[in-house]
């Protein structure tokens, strides 16, 4: 593993997301190295572009930009990341993710995190002291080890995600899980799907869920290393409408709030969240 440090200019910036205001992106580069990683198509620097998963990018003075660019921004919903996963590994050597939500709650700035990593447990005292400001989203494309690893090749596996979600649980942080991407013929059976909802039940968190689209580069990724049929967009429309259905019924039965990816900043906002927002 390469890191490489690096200086910029800006350290927050507006978000296209409509569920965020702002993001926040430490790292340029994502050490977990899924093959069905779609920000690789969002990463200007070509090294960590072409050799995903091995070189990472570090924001050195991102801290110091930061506090001097806070001061003149409205308060706001905040993403870390909006890209790459802010607990990745190069976290636990550089600690700017830590840093910057630190920076962002003391400033009243609303923060949602998404990560794989059980290292976003080491800043749960930070989560506690700004818990009504703070959600954590946790990834889980499939409970099944093996078939994890097919697809997420540097990632902590789904077992300590769960972990991660039980720590958030007894800490009183609210949480969420991502299922995504739902991959057709891969992970999208009722069965294994259900096992994630059960994960949701016990530990209070909603589901947000997204089924997955080929990208330029991520596709290429895809095309190498995924040994099944990849399925073919142009014939989603009926796996997907029966997928919404799916997921909509294992909520009612798991008594698990479930909005798909494309609704996620409608719930966010009708949550009160934006309220905060653009004060
Ligand atoms: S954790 Fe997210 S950003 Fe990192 S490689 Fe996986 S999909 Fe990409």
């Amino acid at each position: 593993m390469k890191y490489i440090e690096y200086d910029v200019k800006t350290a927050i910036s507006k978000s296209n997301l409509p569920e965020l205001d702002y993001a926040v992106n430490p790292y340029t580069g994502c050490q977990h190295r899924c093959i069905y990683c779609f920000a690789i198509d969002f990463t200007r620097i070509a090294e960590a572009r072409e050799e995903w998963g091995e070189i990472i990018y570090v924001k050195k003075n991102l801290i110091d930009v930061l506090r001097g660019q806070i001061k003149g921004l409205k308060r706001g919903i905040t993403g870390l990341s909006s890209i790459t996963d802010p607990y990745q590994p190069a976290e636990a050597i550089y600690g700017l993710t830590r840093e910057s939500i630190k920076i962002l709650l003391s400033n009243g700035f609303r923060v949602t995190v998404q990560t794989k990593s059980p290292l976003a447990s080491r800043d749960i005292d930070l989560f506690s002291s700004h818990r009504n400001l703070i959600d954590v989203g946790v990834t889980i494309t499939t409970i099944d080890q093996r078939k994890a690893l097919e697809i997420e090749t540097q990632t902590p596996a789904p077992s300590q995600r769960i972990r991660l979600l039980e720590k958030l649980h007894n800490s009183g942080i609210k949480s969420w899980i991502f299922i995504g991407p739902i991959i057709r013929g891969f992970n999208d059976s009722r069965e294994e799907v259900e096992k994630i909802f059960q994960v949701a039940n016990a530990n209070g968190s909603r589901i947000i869920y997204d089924s997955y689209s080929p990208y330029k580069n991520s596709s290429i990724f895809m095309k190498n290393e995924f040994r099944h049929p990849i399925p073919d967009p142009r014939m989603n429309c009926e796996w997907r409408t029966a997928l919404d259905r799916m997921m909509l019924s294992l909520g009612e039965s798991h008594g698990v709030k479930v909005n798909s990816q494309d609704e996620e900043w409608k719930v966010a906002r009708g949550e009160g969240l934006g309220k905060l927002a653009i004060n």
